[in-house]
């Protein structure tokens, strides 16, 4: 089906084969989820694009389990579902802390995991968690599926390597093992983006800390810390592992925040991460 409404035009696919060969055969067009992110630009006049794809009502992406060990969370799983599945619960809580963290209830309940992949901004909740999750984003086009490890999926500020004729389809995540821990620091506790947001798994490792951290809103894309990482595994203490880290983020000043206040909360969340707090 199709409606054009103001020079917009909406399809409306009825499956995901339906959906990945309109994007195949009638392109340009953009994917439209829970449309929180797409509606904020349609709302100030700076959306561009005028022709969309209505994922929304394709259920089959929406599905939240277990294949072969590794927990598949369907791209148009919202925020809400998240926080009620007892497999992302048990799995991956910090998932779950970060899903709390993100806008209110209305936004919980349109906002997808996908649209917060594919729209890479570097404040998104979930992808630090993706990055310490070591998860897969997979890709699926009229051409077949593809697998890219989600610390290779971004490719600088609201870019990826998804392809126009591709869709997110689902984000896998292998099993965790170690403590899982998650912080967002905004402006205030709820409805705001994120000034610096950090996920980390912990396990204590013989001779130091086996950690994996990852970072937003400190470069142009989520970052790992693998030089802290490195550090910690060593037998670093606190305070040459947050200097690791300082060493190794160049936030920048915008409208959000300074940089020096992004480089002395993240050194901060370290200090918490490391200490269990
Ligand atoms: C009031 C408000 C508060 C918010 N608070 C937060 C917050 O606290 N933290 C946070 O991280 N974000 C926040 N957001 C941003 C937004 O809600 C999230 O990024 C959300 O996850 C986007 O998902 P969506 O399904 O609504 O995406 P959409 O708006 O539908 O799409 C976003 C982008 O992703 C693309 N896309 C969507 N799904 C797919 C797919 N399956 N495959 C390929 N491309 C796709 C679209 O083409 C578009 O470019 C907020 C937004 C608003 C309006």
């Amino acid at each position: 089906m199709q409606a054009t409404v103001n020079g917009l035009t909406l399809l409306e696919p009825r499956s995901v084969a339906d959906a990945l060969r309109m994007l195949r055969d009638e392109a340009p067009l953009t994917p439209l989820a829970g449309c929180t992110d797409l509606y904020v630009a349609l709302n100030f006049g700076t959306l561009k694009e005028t022709r969309f794809l209505n994922l929304w009502r394709l259920t089959a992406l929406r599905t939240i389990e277990v294949r072969r060990g590794v927990l598949t969370i369907g791209a148009l799983a919202t925020y809400t579902d998240l926080i009620r599945s007892p497999l992302v619960r048990h799995r991956v809580p910090m998932l779950v802390a970060a899903a709390r963290e993100v806008g209110a209830a209305q936004i919980q309940h349109r906002g997808t995991i996908g649209g917060n992949v594919a729209n890479a901004s570097p404040a998104g909740d979930t992808l630090p968690v993706l990055a310490v999750a070591d998860a897969t984003v997979v890709l699926a086009s009229a051409a077949g599926i593809r697998r890219v490890p989600f610390n290779g999926f971004y490719t600088g500020c609201r870019q990826s390597v998804r392809r126009a004729d591709e869709l997110i389809t689902a984000l896998e995540i292998p099993p965790i093992a170690g403590r899982q821990w998650f912080r967002k620091v905004g402006t205030r506790a709820a409805q705001a983006i994120s000034k610096v947001v950090m996920a980390g798994v912990v396990a204590r490792a013989r001779g130091g800390v086996d950690a994996r951290i990852a970072i937003g809103s400190v470069a142009p894309t989520v970052v790992r810390a693998p030089r802290t990482e490195a550090a910690l595994a060593r037998g670093a203490s606190v305070d040459e592992a947050r200097r690791t880290l300082l060493d190794e983020i160049a936030p920048i000043d915008d409208m959000r925040s300074t940089a020096e206040y992004r480089r002395r909360v993240a050194a901060n969340l370290l200090t918490s991460l490391i200490g269990g707090r």
